[in-house]
């Protein structure tokens, strides 16, 4: 039986996903070859590549607005050094608002190529909200935030307005709610939270900012060569690609990003009514900024456990511990799962109440 699955990343996607995907590992576009045994350079694969980058300029609705998208290797944590590479001037510096421990995860790596002023930090409080009221120097080359903060359970509702550009680590909650993506000149997601399958992440840069830093770069860490290249500079991760674009197909035939988020919306309101509501639970992180991907919560007394983790195995819900630094439990209700099955956690939640 299909479990209900609430891991944080590599995670859920679409059922129908997995189907079409396993098709094409067996027979691609009825070609007799199978999408893993193909060139990268043949028209059907090129084809998958230009629609994905060009279904992920439209559903964040910046087509025709000076910005690419790119698939590249290295997951997010590899972007945390291309952003500062790309955009950091010798000598100069850049903005960090540290909500979490990718924020510092990515904080650690702009720290050699430059001055890394932190804004702003919830570290004190161990990350439970977002930094709020911080200025962001004007003389900094960039300014970079964590929209959803995947371990603690927080979520950037506002984005500051400030004259340098805005990098933005969209992991754990792109394509999930409809915002103005032209505030933004750097967006990348590894793919595995809510865009496809672990290997592949989506970048998208506004194209002039590039190139104005002043450094050599790599080739291969190098956005202005894999957006000459068309996000094939080397050979891409063909599979990881072609369900992401499968994902983005699913997307639009939702109605779109904010179709979607209507749907997450309910998810995360079924969820955080009952955390509220029922005794035995407390939610983890600040109201405020509760994140409607990843919902991190505890019981209020730790005797009950053994009996909670029984029941919301007995129910097959899987992946619902939280991660190590905040304990307790963690619900990521990405995109792809169904209102169903956060049902399913609810109900256990209450039956907790009448099995102690
Ligand atoms: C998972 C995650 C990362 C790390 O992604 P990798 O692809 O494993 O490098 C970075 N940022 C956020 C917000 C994440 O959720």
């Amino acid at each position: 039986m299909k479990k209900h699955n609430y891991s944080a990343g590599p995670s859920i996607l679409p059922q129908e996903v997995f189907e079409k995907a396993s098709k094409a590992i067996l027979d691609f576009n009825d070609s007799g070859l199978s999408i893993l045994e193909i060139s990268h350079r043949s028209k059907d694969f090129v084809a998958v590549m230009d629609e994905a980058r060009s279904l992920a300029l439209e559903l964040l609705g910046l087509q025709g607005k000076g910005y690419q998208a790119l698939f590249l290797q290295g997951g997010a944590s590899t972007a945390f050094l291309m952003a500062p590479y790309n955009l950091m001037k010798e000598n100069g510096k850049a903005a960090y608002l540290d909500s979490g421990t990718w924020a510092t995860a990515a904080i650690k790596e702009a720290k050699y190529f430059g001055e890394t002023v932190i804004v702003g930090s919830s570290k004190e409080e161990n990350y439970n909200h977002i930094p709020k009221g911080y200025e962001i120097p004007s003389d900094a080359d960039y300014f970079h935030c964590t929209s959803n903060n995947t371990i603690f359970g927080t979520q950037m509702k506002e984005f500051p307005t400030t004259n340098v550009p805005v990098v933005c680590d969209m992991s754990s909650d792109i394509f999930s709610r409809d915002l103005d993506f032209s505030k933004f000149d750097l967006i990348y997601a590894g793919a595995q939270k809510n865009m496809g399958p672990a290997g592949t992440t989506l970048v998208v840069v506004k194209e002039e900012i590039l190139e104005k830093n002043g450094r050599t770069i790599p080739s291969m860490l190098d956005y202005a060569k894999h957006i000459k290249a068309e996000s094939m500079y080397n050979t891409p991760p063909v599979f990881s690609v072609y369900v992401s674009l499968l994902t983005l197909q699913w997307i639009k035939s939702k109605g779109g990003v904010a179709a979607v988020e209507k749907l997450n919306d309910a998810k995360a309101d079924l969820l955080y009514a009952e955390i509220d509501r029922n005794p035995l639970f407390k939610g983890a992180a600040a109201v405020e900024d509760r994140s409607k991907m990843n919902v991190t919560f505890l019981l209020n007394n730790d005797e009950h456990t053994a009996t909670f983790d029984a029941l919301w195995k007995e129910a097959g819900i899987s992946g619902l511990p939280g991660h190590r630094s905040v304990g307790g439990y963690r619900a990521s209700i990405y995109n792809a799962m169904p209102i169903e099955s956060v049902q399913v956690l609810v109900d256990v939640m209450k039956a907790l109440e009448t099995k102690i």
